[in-house]
């Protein structure tokens, strides 16, 4: 069985462009442009690609995005108090905290200032927590934990009753990526650093979304035949013929895993180009929701 490639990069597209056209409406119609505020916090290099390229992404769609930066020795307070302006500011609808934080920064305390209406990225707390629970409903979803669901359930549009591993517990994606597959009716097993035999439960998974940051680890025979695999990791591997020196591959072997799985999301153009898509949406829904 050679797999159906997930094409994340023109599934983001194709969700970029409804975002813009309904921006667009939304303008046209005399209604408030949706308003996107960054707070970047230090010299993170990879946080300021990312932020640069969410600005991109923002202008593209008609968002307008406000960029605010703080010195890596930044206090809990002016981080703070950033946050508590751009939750007062009408025009700014989501806020984004760039995650990390440098260390020594408490990141709940920061996270938990940003205005519930306004947490696109769906860090607050209390929106994990409704995550969490049965009958509640959070505001926003974390942007790639939203994105892997969309392209799963674009293949499995029903996972009800499916066993469904995660590999990687991180609050950004391993945790919410779980509690987004349970709220689906699958029956989660999510692994960490200190499970073992692990190759014995990913085989068990019909649908397996790999979260760790460990470039290649789940091999062909790791995967059984027919599963869905979403490789979410992002991992740099020396290359001397590419231009930059190094190319990007996944925590998923992809050529053995294609070979063994009914579908699988490549690296790049898989999961990556949803977060910013994601992101984007939940924009336009903070917009929406402030109209009210
Ligand atoms: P973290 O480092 O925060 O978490 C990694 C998780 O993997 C932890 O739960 C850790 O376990 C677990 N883990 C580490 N090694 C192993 C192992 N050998 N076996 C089993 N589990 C292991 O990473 P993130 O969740 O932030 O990111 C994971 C990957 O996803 C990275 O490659 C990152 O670059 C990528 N990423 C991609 C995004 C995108 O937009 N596509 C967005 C965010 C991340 P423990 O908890 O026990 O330490």
């Amino acid at each position: 069985m050679t797999a159906t490639v997930i094409d994340g990069a023109a599934i983001a597209e194709h969700i970029r462009g409804e975002v813009a056209a309904e921006v667009n409406e939304r303008i046209q119609a005399g209604k408030p442009v949706p308003g996107l505020a960054t707070v970047l916090v230090g010299e993170n290099p990879a946080s300021h690609v990312y932020v640069r390229s969410k600005h991109k992404a923002c202008q593209e769609a008609g968002i307008v995005s406000f960029g605010h930066e703080l010195p890596e020795n930044a206090k809990l307070g002016e981080v703070v108090d950033l946050v508590k302006k751009l939750n007062d500011d009408p025009a700014v609808h989501g806020i984004l905290v760039q995650l990390p934080l440098p260390s020594g920064l408490d990141e709940e305390k920061v996270l938990s200032t940003v205005r519930l209406e306004k947490d696109v990225d769906g860090f607050h707390p209390v929106n994990i927590g409704r995550l969490a629970q049965k009958g509640r409903d959070p505001l926003f979803v974390p942007a790639t934990p939203s994105g892997v669901m969309y392209l799963l359930q674009k293949y499995v549009p029903n996972l009800g009753g499916m066993n469904a591993v995660v590999l990687g517990r991180s609050n950004i994606v391993g945790m919410p990526v779980a509690l987004l597959l349970l709220r689906a009716n699958a029956t989660i097993t999510l692994c960490h650093s200190k499970s073992k035999n692990l190759k014995e439960i990913t085989r068990s998974a019909d649908i397996l979304v790999v979260a760790v940051g460990r470039t290649e680890i789940v091999r062909g025979d790791w995967v059984k035949p027919g599963a869905v695999v979403i490789d979410v990791g992002i991992n740099r591997v020396e290359d001397a013929t590419r231009p930059r020196g190094y190319r990007l591959v996944g925590d998923v072997a992809y050529d053995e895993v294609k070979e063994v799985a009914s579908a699988i999301t490549p690296v790049p153009g898989g999961v990556g180009p949803m977060t910013i898509a994601m992101l984007l949406r939940s924009t336009l829904k903070a917009a929406k929701l402030a109209d009210k």
